[in-house]
């Protein structure tokens, strides 16, 4: 039996003079103003402002102060907290899922992209369900293919659908800023369900472990040069072509490459999640006051709000990882499911173990005077509130 891992958060305690904010970007506040209003950006303007006072359970009453998020889905701290957290979250469960499963994380990450001339057949409202699910099935038959696995094995794939660059969220002068393309990650390793035949099992359930890591294929690309993943950039053509109709472009763009250790799925995962507030705002911080398309960033943010992030299949797939599910039985796993892990993660405890709760909150003009007076705050250590350097 292996031991679980806890849910619990790690919070530390941080003097007043040790806490950092990162200065709110006032050229993104007056987007936010112009685009979801005055009160929205005032809201994002006094994110972390004001703080609560959490108290624990215990003989103590150990106290601390804690910062006010404003949890509006404008403000780049906020959605940078709540990336974080999916990415937790996510980390969770793949390590949880590797570890039943004996083996370490393996996996390959793959893009796909939409040629420019169909760029309007797809809308992060409409056709980006579709150009996801073919994205998915494209990158599955292109590995079974290659490592030759069979329709009986379950593929664990999640994927990111996007619809503009992050580097150049408002295209860069030459192209309009849509840019469809999905982040897609599948393991080095599937499922096979068991085999019944008139009652009995004919072959048990097993963990299938991929030995090949690179799939490249090789051939002569449409330029009739040698080149690497002709065919994989041929497949995803046809796929394109009976969506969409005939094609213009030479070629397509699609980039498939293997992965492994934590490292490197952790750098991958943040950067699949980072949120779309993000790419905008540091944009804005990047560029300053220059010009920009206010419509489209809403329209962007906006479409983007009500969509699931990350979309699971295969033997990733909610219905595969509930608890009662075969795949879960086999490996001995029960998971706890997003509730249960967000109410575990949001407890905070005091040095001594009990637990801690809100007692009051207080005002932004006390908060200044607690951290100037050296208040110890409890602290997530989230990305944009660390310790400063000891030197600076
Ligand atoms: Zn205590
Ligand atoms: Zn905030």
């Amino acid at each position: 039996m292996y031991q679980k891992m806890s849910l619990r958060q790690e919070y530390s305690l941080v003097y007043g003079k040790d806490l950092f904010r990162k200065e709110m970007s006032q050229v993104w506040l007056e987007h936010v103003r112009k685009m979801a209003g005055y009160l929205e950006a005032k809201r994002v303007s006094e994110c972390g402002a004001r703080s609560l006072w959490w108290a624990c359970d215990g003989e103590e009453s150990f106290g601390a102060w804690k910062r006010m998020l404003c949890r509006s889905r404008w403000c780049p701290v906020c959605s940078g907290a709540e990336t974080k957290h999916l990415w937790n979250y996510l980390r969770y469960r793949m390590r949880e899922v590797t570890a039943a499963m004996h083996t370490g994380i393996r996996f390959w990450r793959w893009e796909t992209t939409l040629p420019y001339e169909f760029r309007e057949l797809v809308t992060m409202m409409d056709g980006i369900d579709r150009f996801t699910a073919m994205s998915v099935d494209w990158f599955e038959s292109y590995l079974r293919r290659r490592l030759k696995i069979t329709d009986s094995v379950k593929l664990l794939t999640m994927v990111v659908p996007q619809w503009w660059g992050s580097k150049e969220p408002y295209g860069n002068g030459k192209f309009d800023p849509k840019h469809v393309h999905c982040h897609g990650v599948t393991l080095c390793f599937g499922w096979e369900p068991e085999v019944v035949s008139d009652g009995s099992v004919v072959r048990p359930a097993r963990v299938v472990h991929f030995s090949r890591r690179y799939l490249e294929d090789s051939g002569i690309d449409v330029k009739g040069f040698p080149s690497r993943f002709v065919e994989a950039r041929s497949s995803w053509r046809r796929v394109l072509e009976s969506e969409y109709g005939e094609m213009q472009a030479e070629d397509v763009d699609v980039k498939i490459r293997y992965e492994e250790g934590w490292d490197q799925w952790n750098h991958r995962s943040a950067y699949m999640l980072r949120s779309p507030v993000k790419d905008f705002s540091e944009w804005a911080d990047a560029n300053g006051e220059k010009a920009v398309d206010l419509e489209w960033a809403r329209e962007a943010m906006s479409a983007r709000a009500g969509k699931q992030r990350v979309r699971y299949y295969g033997a990733l797939s909610p219905k595969s990882q509930s608890p009662d599910s075969p795949l879960m039985k086999f490996i001995g796993l029960r998971l706890s499911n997003r509730k249960q892990y967000n109410r575990e993660q949001k407890r905070v405890f005091c040095p001594n173990g009990h637990e801690m709760h809100v007692v009051y909150s207080v005002p932004p003009d006390l908060t200044v005077k607690l951290i100037a007076e050296n208040e110890p705050f409890i602290v997530l250590l989230p990305p944009w509130i660390r310790v400063r350097d000891s030197g600076g």
